[in-house]
């Protein structure tokens, strides 16, 4: 290796590696060092293969540290918590001042602050970078969404636009997040949205298949034709694809052998926590959650059905007569509607953060890069923006007009979908909850008096009135224990 490369990244797991060819391909010669060196050493040969891309690699901290050029930005993808404390020391001695760590990793938002302050006694700047789309979209183009130091993301700015997924008319999917670790909270919230979709789009998947009867090969057909409409997106796509792959071990499709049990990883408990923590309603997001507890409870949900496989909940599905073509038409709607509601929350969840930490986070633009690139990339994002763009302090994605003219559009659908799952005993928690938060949201008046009389009751919790300001409290016991006249 001559000149110094542009930029460094520790970390060659499956992001890393394809991140650092990514960038190489771009144009950007790039440093790469991991903590065990086979993993380099395929890097570097992979690099070879996919045309002689400028990746150097190095088992030394200190060579990799000193063959970056100055100011030196240094991508850290390494799973996250201790190993990014540990990889930081290991490299923070040999960087200088003006140097930047940039982490790509799924971070929890209050470590990135954490380093940032602890970095900043060493005048090294940091970023937390959320990364979005896997493996293919490190190879080929992710989402990208770093915060922290402003001036540090203008002095990578160059590097990140070109790594970044492109998407026509509407830029690379990288912007300015914000300060402190707003990028990584925009990525835990990105996260906990595709948590929603996936549920959302498997409860589609359960009601046509246990109550609509559909194929694989019918189902696959379905998906493809969504695909084509205001469904358009990654998620739809795959889905269609995995109706479609035959086992290799046996008979019959993959996706039937696969054992219904959901794995996760952190970032959707995260968003469920913040929410509850914001006070921000997030009952898709939490169904998707709880719904992944539930599949992990294999063993004891086999022993429930056999307790309770009724013969009622049978007759119901084996007697219901199914308008094939109308159902398909009527989970579309129920999809579609529960996403609008899903994305509201998860909107308005970055938009409570945003006020409580001063970050001034733009709920457009951050739609706008999440439009290509990431694994909730899809059409409607480009609608979300544009309410956004109309309306900036819009308090809720069911307000704007237009997609509150969907909602309305599809609610006949979609109530007759929550229907016919509970009837049948399909389990839609996703579509359901979803359903209840527009009809909480939409109600001018709700059963919260009787609540809040009862904590005034036996709590003297205080009550305000319909007619006239002020603060109430009521000896409610006294009158209703007082003999009657
Ligand atoms: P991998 O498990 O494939 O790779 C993890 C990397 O971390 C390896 O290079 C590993 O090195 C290194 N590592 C582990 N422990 C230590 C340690 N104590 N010190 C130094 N290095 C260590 O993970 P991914 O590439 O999938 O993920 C990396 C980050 O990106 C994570 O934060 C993840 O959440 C995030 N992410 C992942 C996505 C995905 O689709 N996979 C998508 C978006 C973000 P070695 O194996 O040699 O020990």
């Amino acid at each position: 290796m001559g000149a110094p490369t542009r930029i460094g990244l520790a970390g060659l797991g499956v992001m890393g590696e394809n991140f650092a060819l990514n960038i190489a391909e771009k144009g950007f010669p790039i440093s790469v060092y991991n903590i065990t060196t086979p993993r380099i050493d395929e890097t570097v040969e992979r690099a070879k293969r996919e045309g002689n891309l400028p990746v150097y690699g190095f088992s030394d901290p200190e060579a990799f540290v000193r063959s970056i050029q100055r100011p030196r930005f240094i991508i850290l993808l390494i799973k996250a918590g201790s190993p990014v404390d540990q990889t930081i020391k290991t490299l923070s001695v040999f960087m200088d001042k003006g140097d930047c760590i940039i982490d790509g990793g799924n971070e929890w938002y209050e470590n990135t602050e954490r380093r940032e302050r602890e970095m900043a006694e060493l005048g090294i700047s940091y970023l937390g970078m959320g990364v979005s789309g896997g493996e293919e979209g490190a190879r080929c183009g992710p989402s990208l969404m770093p915060g922290g130091s402003a001036e540090a993301y203008k002095n990578v700015e160059d590097i990140l636009l070109k790594v970044a997924a492109q998407v026509p008319e509407s830029g690379p999917c990288v912007t300015y997040i914000g300060e402190g670790g707003s990028g990584n909270f925009v990525k835990m919230v990105h996260n906990g949205i595709e948590y929603g979709d996936m549920q959302l789009i498997a409860e589609a998947y359960d009601v046509l298949k246990s109550v609509g009867k559909l194929s694989n090969e019918e189902l696959q057909e379905v998906f493809l034709e969504w695909n084509k409409g205001e469904l358009l997106s990654f998620l739809i796509e795959i889905t269609g694809e995995i109706f479609g792959i035959k086992d290799d071990k046996g008979n019959g499709f993959l996706v039937d052998k696969v054992l219904d049990k959901t794995g996760m990883k952190g970032t959707g408990k995260w968003t469920v926590q913040q929410a509850a923590d914001l006070s921000i309603a997030a009952p898709t997001i939490a169904s998707s959650l709880d719904s992944r507890f539930l599949s992990g409870l294999k063993e004891e949900r086999v022993e429930a059905a056999r307790i309770f496989n009724s013969i009622e909940i049978g007759d119901v599905l084996e007697k219901q007569t199914v308008d094939k073509k109308r159902l398909v038409e009527d989970v579309r709607k129920a999809l579609y509607a529960s996403k609008i509601c899903s994305y509201a929350q998860g909107m308005n969840l970055i938009r409570a953060k945003s006020i409580e930490k001063g970050w001034n986070l733009k709920l457009g633009e951050i739609a706008r890069i999440w439009k290509g690139g990431c694994i909730i990339r899809a059409v409607f994002l480009d609608r979300i923006k544009k309410a956004y763009d109309r309306s900036p302090d819009l308090a809720s994605l069911l307000v704007d007009p237009e997609f509150a003219k969907e909602v309305i559009d599809r609610q006949s659908a979609w109530r007759r979908v929550v229907c016919l799952a509970i009837n049948a005993g399909i389990s839609a928690p996703g579509m359901t909850s979803s359903l209840a938060y527009f009809d909480t949201y939409r109600r001018e008046s709700l059963p919260a008096n009787l609540v809040q009389a009862q904590r005034d009751y036996f709590g003297a919790h205080t009550y305000e009135r319909i007619d006239m300001p002020g603060s109430f409290h009521t000896e409610w016991f006294k009158i209703a224990k007082q003999p009657r006249r």
